[in-house]
C-alpha cells in the first residue's frame, strides 16, 4: 500500500519527498494536519531499516512538526506514533511515522475519531481536495533541512 505511493501507483497529498522518504497527508486523520513519515523501502519493522534511514525519517518528521506549527494547525504539540507490528495496531506493513498534531483540548475529539476514522461520510473526492490544500500548505512551510 504504501510502496504504491512511493511509486507513485496510489494518489497520495504530499507534504515532501527526497531520496530516501515521503510525507503525505494520513487519508484518515486523527486531528487536522496528521501527517505520515514513510521510507522509500520496503519494510515492514523499525527495526529492520538501517540506523540512518531511521534518523533521516526523525529528521523531517521534527520538520513537518515545524511546518504544522507555523500554518497555525492546532499543534502546541505533537504525537509521534510507530505502530510497531501489527500486535500493535500497525494497519499497513510498511514502516511508517504518525505525526498528530495536538493542543491541550483535543483528548475527547481524538478518542471519537479513533473510534470511527474509516468511516467516511463526505466522500473520497473532497477528502482528497482538502488533504492537496493542506499538504500544499505544509510543504510550503516546510524549514530547510
Ligand atoms: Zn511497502
Amino acid at each position: 500500500m504504501f510502496c504504491a505511493v512511493v511509486a507513485g501507483r496510489a494518489p497520495a497529498s504530499v507534504v515532501w519527498q527526497d531520496d530516501q522518504c515521503i510525507a503525505f497527508m494520513d487519508l484518515f486523520p486523527l486531528n487536522e494536519g496528521h501527517v505520515l513519515v514513510v521510507p522509500r523501502v520496503h519494510a515492514p519493522l523499525l527495526n529492520e531499516l538501517p540506523a540512518s534511514l531511521r534518523d533521516h525519517l526523525f529528521r523531517v518528521a521534527c520538520r513537518v512538526i515545524a511546518a504544522q506549527k507555523a500554518i497555525g494547525l492546532h499543534a502546541d504539540g505533537a504525537n509521534l506514533v510507530v505502530n510497531d507490528g501489527k500486535p500493535a495496531n500497525q494497519h499497513v506493513p510498511h514502516v511508517h511515522v504518525h505525526l498528530i498534531p495536538r493542543d491541550g483540548g483535543d483528548l475527547a475529539a481524538i478518542g471519537v475519531r479513533m473510534a470511527t476514522r474509516f468511516l467516511n461520510p463526505f466522500g473520497m473526492d473532497a477528502r482528497r481536495r482538502r488533504l492537496d490544500a493542506l499538504a500544499a500548505r505544509l510543504a510550503a512551510a516546510m524549514p530547510p533541512a
